[in-house]
């Protein structure tokens, strides 16, 4: 099998991560994996069933009943199937977020979702995002970079993002949720968001896309020859 590349960008919620990777891949031709998806697609299934994201008994019992399958459509826009149905536009509501980051926490979706993730970067140059990439699911990955931002900027940014959608958004609810999403992943006992030891930290609070974009393109020459 050929060599691949692959970029890990790791972060909390609303540095930027996925409009940033999902940039960088168009340009390299790599292909993006937004790993959140994935997690949310768990959170979207178990609510399905009812079962509760704390529930580890529930969550196990039924994990093996769920197929994951990722497909890219022509645009290369990322698409999560649940057992044969396409649920990308479900998944991305406040209620899914807060459940994914309670999910996530249980081993058995984890050690699942790692087998995925890294089959998927055997076999494909990939940008991945997420919250353990670089510590947990690619260590060898060639470039690492940790992206944050201020709370009260990721915050902001959600909140324009949703009025600029015409929906309605309350700006100090969506702050409490980052914070208390953000000590969920920080605290958790397996795999926590945090910064692998060799991970470039780029803080995007005061940098806009392009600047992020530019910043990060430099890192990935030095480390990758494309
Ligand atoms: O990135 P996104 O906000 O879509 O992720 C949803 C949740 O999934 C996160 O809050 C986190 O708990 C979990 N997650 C994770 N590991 C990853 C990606 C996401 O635990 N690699």
């Amino acid at each position: 099998m050929a060599k691949t590349y692959s970029i890990a960008i790791d972060g909390p919620a609303g540095a930027g991560k996925s409009t940033i990777a999902r940039r960088l891949a168009k340009e390299l031709g790599f292909y993006y994996v937004d790993t959140g998806a994935i997690y949310r697609t768990v959170a979207y299934f178990m609510d399905l069933l009812g079962i509760s994201p704390k529930d580890v008994d529930g969550v196990e019992r039924y994990i093996d009943e769920l197929t994951i399958t990722i497909e890219y459509d022509e645009e290369g826009a990322q698409h999560m199937i649940m057992n044969g149905m396409d649920v990308t536009g479900d998944i991305r509501t406040q209620d899914i977020s807060q459940k994914a980051s309670l999910v996530s926490a249980h081993r058995v979706v984890r050690d699942v979702l790692l087998e995925m993730q890294r089959d998927v970067a055997k076999r494909h140059n990939v940008i991945m995002d997420g919250r353990d990439i670089g510590t947990v699911v690619l260590p060898k990955a060639n470039v690492k970079i940790y992206l944050t931002a201020d709370p009260q900027v990721r915050a902001k940014r959600r909140y324009d993002e949703l009025i600029a959608k015409g929906q309605k958004a309350d700006l100090p609810r969506i702050l409490k949720e980052i914070q208390q999403r953000d000590y969920q992943d920080t605290h958790r006992e397996i795999a926590p968001l945090n910064q692998a030891k060799d991970a470039v930290l780029v803080d995007t609070s005061e940098l806009d896309i392009d600047g992020v974009v530019a910043a990060i393109r430099t890192i990935v020459k030095e480390k990758i020859a494309l």
